[in-house]
């Protein structure tokens, strides 16, 4: 079971965080069955109890105890990475992800809003923190553009809000008030008057008739924001009372005629609804999205004037009154596009990206399972076992890059793509063979080798078919034939069909050599192996356990063949390459 960890701003009763999150958990238990879900919040206990996941408190201490066990750390939305409204919380979250990324946890930036980034050391800090995160995907092109702006070379994906995705819970609240039912939803921001704000919704009501309404969507805050205004007033007005789950507030907005709306989110549920809506923007997150589904320019919140506003509101209602079926707003695209982020973090758990080539994030059974099932599917596959001295052949070898890009399957080889891709362990090529070997003795496979000098591959095989009796050995064939015995050999592996190619000539050359040879092989499950038999013969001994464990076989197999310093010296190259694809040079 995947486990993965949520962090936002949870549990302080704002309405827009609690539908993002409250989104972010259904899309995700919707797109990966099985998944175990922990949130960090400010009140954990609530927050289990309202969504059914494990919380923890948002103490760093405790996400990382948690980020120990945990297989993919999501920053969820909405706009955590701003310093409009603290710098501390900005460096809070900015410091979640750089831990995450020190624990070796893949990372997502889940539909997030990105800035405003007013100072200097918020965009140093955000570059640094979202560079080496492994998938970005923000909610509109505003966040994109920040991102570029400050200097983050990791691609980003505009997605959308995640809060689209939240059901109405009906409530059936005005269903005896009189109409037009006029709600606002309003936050405190400097500059904005509340006076003025009290004599647009005295004045609306006066030419409507109708009620007026306040619409809380931060516990506590916005309620004092409401009363503020409605003792200012001269006519009556309803305050909500504090309405616990999200999808019950967005019930609250699809009740209304028309919506002022500053929180963005107010907003956001009212175009998902067809609500009619006047935007106040305080942020550029309000402006982005009300120009996004095409309504008019909002209203700034620190240029509020009565008539204005009243004029603004009975445009839009006269305006919805002379359509056919009202006004409805474009956001069926928006909805796809947020269901978009729980498919990149469901393939996160399973692949990654570095220096652009994409890899499966597998330990030995997953890759073992994804073999066999290239085997059941019967179609030829390539198989790469992939290590780090590959990737940096193919940052100068465009022929190579397109057949790593092309292979069905890349498992991670070796320990510089392990730590690159944020891995627990690695898949050695040689335990590969052996578990199919293994598997294949087990169900019937047969194995083709090829690779080596005259005579090893036979050798390897009788090795194998001795460990594992009843191994199907197809044929084993050496490493170096002329072009005549290569047409020979192509031919022999079509026509004896074997279930698994194993070819070992060494990396590079034997991906190639699958790659151009697939189709007419067809041979459902082809690997490139390197250099195994010969360690399979027991012509190359494999370096001891504890210098696997150490991490240091690619040092021993230098030690063994000194001829591989020119690969030896790709090591050092990959790791700048990494590292500055993560923007930390
Ligand atoms: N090899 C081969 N044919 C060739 C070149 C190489 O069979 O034309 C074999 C070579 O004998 C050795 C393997 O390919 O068994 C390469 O081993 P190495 O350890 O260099 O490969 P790696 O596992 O590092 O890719």
């Amino acid at each position: 079971m995947k486990k993965v960890l949520i962090s936002g701003y949870y549990g302080f009763g704002n309405t827009g965080d609690e539908a993002i999150l409250s989104a972010i958990i259904s899309s995700l238990k919707l797109e990966i069955p099985n998944i175990d879900i922990t949130v960090s919040s400010a009140r954990p206990e609530e927050t289990e109890h309202r969504y059914s996941v494990k919380a923890i408190s948002r103490s760093v201490r405790e996400v990382r105890r948690t980020l120990k066990r945990t297989d993919l750390f999501i920053s969820g939305g909405g706009g955590l990475l701003q310093d409009v409204t603290s710098l501390k919380s900005l460096a809070y979250y900015c410091g979640l992800l750089i831990l995450a990324r020190i624990e070796r946890v893949p990372v997502m930036i889940f539909g997030q809003g990105i800035g405003p980034l007013k100072r200097r050391i918020s965009r140093m800090l955000t570059r640094l923190a979202v560079s080496g995160c492994n998938a970005i995907a923000v909610r509109d092109e505003g966040s994109k553009r920040v991102l570029e702006e400050i200097g983050v070379r990791r691609e980003s994906i505009v997605t959308a809000d995640p809060a689209f995705l939240l059901k109405p819970v009906k409530t059936s609240r005005f269903d005896d008030t009189e109409r037009p039912v006029v709600g606002f939803a309003l936050r405190a921001w400097q500059g904005i008057d509340f006076a003025s704000i009290a004599r647009a919704a005295d004045a609306i009501g006066e030419r409507l008739g109708g009620t007026t309404v306040f619409i809380p969507f931060h516990q506590g805050r916005d309620h004092s924001v409401a009363e503020q205004i409605t003792q200012r007033m001269k006519r009556s007005a309803v305050v909500v009372d504090e309405v616990d789950l999200p999808a019950e507030v967005l019930g609250v907005i699809g009740e209304l005629d028309v919506l002022v709306g500053m929180r963005l989110h107010s907003t956001i549920f009212a175009a998902m609804q067809s609500v009619p809506f006047v935007p106040i923007s305080y942020d550029p997150k309000v402006t982005e999205f009300a120009m996004a589904v095409g309504t008019m320019e909002p209203v700034s919140s620190v240029n509020i004037d009565a008539d204005m506003l009243v004029s603004r509101v009975e445009n839009i209602l006269g305006l919805s009154s002379s359509l056919d079926g009202g006004l409805s707003y474009p956001i069926e695209d928006m909805r796809l596009k947020a269901r978009q982020n729980a498919v990149f973090a469901k393939q996160l758990l399973k692949e990654r990206r570095v220096l652009g080539i994409r890899f499966d994030a597998l330990e030995m059974d997953e890759a073992a399972d994804s073999i066999e099932r290239c085997i059941a599917e019967g179609r030829p596959h390539l198989v790469v076992t992939l290590n780090a001295e590959m990737m940096v052949m193919a940052n100068s070898d465009a022929a190579f890059k397109s057949v790593l890009e092309k292979a069905d399957l890349l498992i991670p080889d070796s320990i510089g793509i392990t730590w690159a891709g944020k891995l627990r362990a690695r898949v050695p090529g040689i335990e590969m063979i052996d578990e199919l070997a293994k598997r294949a003795a087990g169900k019937g496979y047969s194995l083709y080798m090829v690779g080596a000098d005259h005579g090893i591959a036979e050798k390897a095989a009788a090795k194998l078919r001795q460990k594992y009796p009843g191994l199907r050995i197809a044929g084993a064939h050496s490493g170096y034939f002329t072009k005549a015995q290569e047409a020979e050999l192509v031919a022999e592996i079509q026509a004896i069909k074997p279930d698994i190619l194993l070819l070992g000539l060494g990396m590079g050359k034997q991906e190639k050599w699958i790659a151009e040879h697939l189709h007419t092989l067809g041979v459902p499950a082809c690997l490139g192996v390197g250099g195994s038999f010969d360690v399979i013969a027991g012509n190359v001994n494999r370096a001891p356990v504890w210098v696997r464990q150490a991490g240091l076989e690619w040092l021993y197999r230098f030690a063994q063949r000194p001829t591989r310093l020119k690969r030896l010296l790709a090591l050092p190259k990959f790791v700048y390459l990494v590292i500055r694809e993560r923007g930390l040079m």
